[in-house]
């Protein structure tokens, strides 16, 4: 499963950042998924970050 962060959505809270720094980083202020750490979706740490993200701007998909 991909994860993605939508930029126009995300409003740099950080939490997903914070939850699961292996898989996110901020970018110019705004949380993105690492490169190359797109195919972690299944993760339930990942998942448990785009749940919580208060923008809902964390997409989990094939
Ligand atoms: S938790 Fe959501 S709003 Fe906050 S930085 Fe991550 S993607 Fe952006």
């Amino acid at each position: 499963m991909k994860v993605s962060v939508d930029p126009n959505r995300c409003y740099g809270s950080g939490d997903c950042v914070y939850r699961v720094p292996s898989v996110f980083t901020a970018e110019g202020g705004f949380g993105a998924v690492i490169p190359g750490r797109e195919d972690t979706g299944d993760d339930p740490e990942v998942r448990a970050a785009a749940e919580g993200c208060p923008s809902q701007a964390i997409t989990i998909a094939d």
